[in-house]
């Protein structure tokens, strides 16, 4: 049997796909074509689909809702999981002193927040507004307005590059901006424990309509990006420093620096994924000449460039 039925058999056929256009799979909308793609529907089948790849020598990757990745053009060889609604069970577990939401990976920080202004739980508002899956926010440490995945998070649970199931701390994440350990090991988030505060739906959701707002005032959110392109340089802002070097509008292809935004590198003009690659080469060269910073990309990239 080729590896392609194989695949099919481990991990069900309503949920394996071939040469598959990773553009639809990426809020940037670039990327080529993934040998094989899988959506993780459950643990079992996670496991099975990893098993027999790694016994084959497949590489592996990981994906959720695709928000802070830029996949090349060449797209990606071997195989992506992807971590998304298939996998998105959230469950709530009022204790008596705080409030413990159990979300699995897949689940959008959206959804969630959706979920815990319904039943009136407070602390999670900041996060509604990103558009990532619950896995890639404890992966990235993802924050916003005053607000952390490391301030809400009680443990995680992933799956270890052995293949087993583990719980763990806070602590031994190591969640840092827009750092965790798992950048340098082979561990997969499955599911994370937040604890949150009972608190009232009205205010959670005055709060949350204030900070998207805000996004929509502040943010290009009419054009595909990855959010900030790049991360905060101590001391300093990415945005500012980019617009101070008389970058607004900067562009490479199709790709340019937003105008409403200099933080955000926009695909507005069908551009590829060396557009936006070589777009942000150049900031960060413009940059360093001119003030003398590096700026380090916030976004992940995946494939050849
Ligand atoms: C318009 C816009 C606004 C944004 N605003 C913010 C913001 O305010 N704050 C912020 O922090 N970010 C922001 N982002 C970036 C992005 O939404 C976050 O980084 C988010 O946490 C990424 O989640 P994701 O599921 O999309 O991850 P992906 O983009 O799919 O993956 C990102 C990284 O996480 C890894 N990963 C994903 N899932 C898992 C998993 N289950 N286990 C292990 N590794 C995994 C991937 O391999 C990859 O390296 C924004 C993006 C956009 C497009």
């Amino acid at each position: 049997m080729d590896i392609r039925e194989q695949l099919i058999n481990a991990c069900g056929a309503d949920y394996v796909s071939f040469d598959e256009p990773m553009s639809k799979h990426t809020t940037f909308r670039v990327g080529g074509n993934a040998d094989y793609y899988i959506r993780v529907s459950s643990l079992d089948q996670f496991v099975n689909g990893i098993r027999l790849l790694k016994d084959n020598d497949i590489s592996i990757t990981i994906l959720g809702n695709g928000s802070n990745v830029l996949v090349s053009d060449k797209g990606i060889r071997g195989a992506v999981f992807e971590l998304g609604k298939d996998f998105s069970d959230v469950s709530i577990n009022r204790l008596e002193d705080n409030i413990e939401v159990k979300a699995e990976a897949g689940a959008l920080l959206s959804n969630v927040g959706a979920t815990l202004l319904k039943e009136g739980i407070k602390g999670f508002h900041w996060a509604s507004g990103i558009p990532g899956s619950v896995g890639g926010a404890v992966y990235m440490n993802a924050g916003a307005y005053g607000g952390e995945i490391k301030d809400i998070l009680k443990e995680a649970t992933v799956l270890t590059k052995d293949l087993n199931v583990e719980v763990r701390d806070l602590d031994s994440l190591d969640l840092s901006y827009r750092h965790s350990a798992l950048m340098s090991e082979e561990a997969y988030v499955l599911s994370a424990t937040f604890v949150l505060e009972e608190g009232d739906s009205k205010e959670i959701k005055a709060l949350t309509d204030e900070l998207n707002k805000k996004r929509r005032d502040k943010q290009p959110l009419e054009y595909p990006s990855a959010g900030s392109t790049f991360k905060r340089p101590e001391g300093y802002f990415a945005g500012k420093l980019i617009e101070d070097s008389g970058l607004k509008g900067f562009r490479v292809g199709g790709a340019s620096v937003s105008s409403k935004h200099c933080g955000f590198v926009v695909n507005d003009q069908n551009a590829t994924a060396a557009d936006i690659y070589n777009l942000t080469e150049e900031v960060i060269k413009i940059v360093k000449d001119k003030f003398g910073v590096t700026l380090e990309r916030e976004i992940r990239l995946i494939g050849e460039f």
